[in-house]
């Protein structure tokens, strides 16, 4: 999908850090930190700002949050066809820190006890991804 139209779906106006943002990370198959995403953009905006932009997304679905053990938070696009965004299972690779979305792999819901309800769960696995094992 088209970034601009990404935006109008959401009702976003198209200010060029929004823009820069959402073509940086649909350009990688990586989720990136707020730090790789900065390093990425064509233009030096503010930290503020991006943070702000971040946010906006994480609010409306249009990224989601990887959290990853002990390392700082990763972003990624949310694709259209993810069928449950928020509980498909990711990938941070022990050897060259990629993290990725693992959409074709399913995960369980897991059964909780009586009296819980859950709204999210998370899977990260790590390891070595493709490229690293090659
Ligand atoms: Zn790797
Ligand atoms: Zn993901």
């Amino acid at each position: 999908m088209k970034t601009e139209s990404i935006l109008d779906q959401h009702n976003l106006s198209k200010t060029p850090c929004r823009v820069d943002i959402i073509n940086t990370l649909t350009s990688v198959d990586v989720a990136l930190t707020e730090n790789q995403i900065k390093k990425n953009l064509k233009f030096d905006y503010d930290r503020a700002t991006i943070f702000r932009t971040l946010k906006t997304f994480s609010e409306k679905g249009i990224i989601h949050c990887v959290p990853v053990e002990g390392n700082e938070v990763y972003y990624a696009i949310s694709k259209p066809n993810y069928k449950q965004t928020l509980s498909h299972a990711h990938f941070h690779c022990n050897s060259c820190g990629g993290v990725y979305c693992l959409n074709s792999i399913s995960i369980a819901e897991p059964q909780l006890p009586e009296g819980f309800s859950a709204n999210k769960y998370e899977l990260t696995i790590n390891g070595c991804c493709k490229k690293c094992n090659e």
